[in-house]
């Protein structure tokens, strides 16, 4: 099969295998470059397959050797359909890491079940015995809770009021206005359900009954804050609640990891990036464009695997202490808050129009960032030849 992108709204409906292979050896080949990081050992991570949560996997592993166990939720291909690149993503970084002689194991399914957390405690029985940091990386669309059945749906919404802004089609370069209805209480305690805390307490409540989590383990999540700009949409709308929910569990938890060899729990605050789960968001695709061309210009530009690199190899190992906030959360989303990116983003903002996309934003760059996702424009690889797009889950 000739796989090319299909670009449908803020999603790409193909994946491909070469092209997700060369990413994440992108990946793996920018942390071993950083030198080795005296980390952890042996690493769960939830969410493991894009994003943050490949990041922190490529991380744990090439940077501190980890054995890791990865759980994602990826469709496979299908007659005439490439799988999602999580799934083509995760096949790449199993195959690395066992070149490597580092143990990986995957298991895919819905994390949020009884019966994925019930296989994972089984994986690290028979295979590590415990493990020593736990990453939650999860960003759904939904949530079955696993009690109750009920299907919770995660919508991003401002609470209270209308909010009304600039977005951008990042696939047709419109600028436009848009105006998003707040949500209803029931739709706010729903996007708590699915991106809040309790699935992150309930994973370190199972682990911590089976026992294996290692004395000291420690476990981060991570959550997002940004500028003013985003605040209506983002931090006061329901994914913030949702995220305040994930800093009140974060205490919950690291009281109960202090109780166990005195191990933690913390939330990291990680900087704006082109994901598959921040590109369905309104307002932010235009705000990113922008950062990326202020931050890239200032030669501070960092993606997936630079944040989690530095994240584990100066805050959170290596001999560091985390410089914690006055909320107790790890900032690596610093040199994107620091006041002179800001006040550059608040200059151009008003200031951008259809006409002008190209010239005050780097359009361009979240274009060639997002395609990147779904393994498309990485170089090396021939986009003209017949790939495999069925290749099985290992
Ligand atoms: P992503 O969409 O790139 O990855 C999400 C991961 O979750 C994938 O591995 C996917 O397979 C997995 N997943 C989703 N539903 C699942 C389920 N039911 N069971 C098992 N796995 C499931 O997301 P991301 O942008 O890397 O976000 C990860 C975290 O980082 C989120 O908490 C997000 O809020 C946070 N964050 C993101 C940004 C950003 O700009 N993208 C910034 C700061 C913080």
């Amino acid at each position: 099969m000739i796989i090319k992108p299909k670009i449908r709204g803020f999603i790409c409906v193909t994946a491909h295998p070469d092209g997700c292979a060369a990413h994440v050896q992108e990946w793996i080949k920018y942390v071993k470059s950083k030198g080795p990081i005296a980390g952890p050992k042996k690493v769960l991570v939830i969410g493991s397959s894009m994003g943050y949560g490949l990041a922190s996997r490529v991380t744990a592993a090439f940077g501190s050797g980890a054995a890791t166990i990865g759980v994602f939720f990826e469709r496979p291909s299908e007659e005439g359909r490439p799988a999602t690149p999580g799934w083509y993503n995760s096949i790449a970084f199993t195959q690395a890491a066992r070149a490597a002689g580092l143990y990986a194991r995957n298991v895919m399914g819905d994390a949020f079940s009884d019966d994925i957390k019930a296989q994972v405690i089984a994986a690290i029985k028979a295979d590590l015995g415990q493990v020593d940091l736990v990453v939650y990386s999860l960003a759904s669309p939904r949530r079955t809770h696993p009690k109750t059945g009920v299907v919770h749906k995660n919508c991003i919404k401002p609470i209270g009021a209308p909010y009304t802004n600039k977005t951008v089609d990042t696939d047709k370069g419109i600028v436009s206005e848009v105006t998003i209805e707040p949500a209803t209480e029931a739709e706010i305690s729903d996007v708590v359900a699915v991106m809040g805390g309790e699935d992150w307490e309930l994973w370190i409540q199972a682990l911590a009954d089976a026992k294996v989590l290692a004395p000291g383990a420690q476990s981060v999540a991570y959550s997002y804050i940004g500028p003013e700009v985003t605040w209506a949409i983002y931090k006061n709308g329901t994914i913030g609640h949702a995220k305040d929910d994930l800093e009140r569990a974060a205490k919950a938890i690291d009281a109960k990891l202090k109780a166990n060899g005195n191990g933690r729990a913390f939330i990291s605050v990680n900087k704006a990036l082109v994901t598959q789960s921040s590109s369905a968001i309104p307002v932010v695709p235009l705000y990113i464009s922008i950062l990326y061309k202020i931050m890239k210009a200032r030669g501070t530009h960092e993606g997936c695997i630079e944040q989690m690199q530095r994240l584990f190899a100066t805050q959170l190992y290596n001999g560091n202490t985390a410089k914690f906030d006055e909320a107790g959360r790890v900032r690596v989303d610093d040199l994107e808050m620091i006041p002179e990116v800001q006040d550059a983003v608040r200059r151009i903002w008003p200031a951008v129009t259809t006409e002008n996309l190209e010239a005050q934003t780097d359009i361009a760059g979240y274009r060639s960032e997002f395609l990147k996702l779904f393994g498309f424009g990485l170089p090396g690889v021939n986009y003209e030849a017949e790939v495999e797009p069925h290749v099985p889950m290992i």
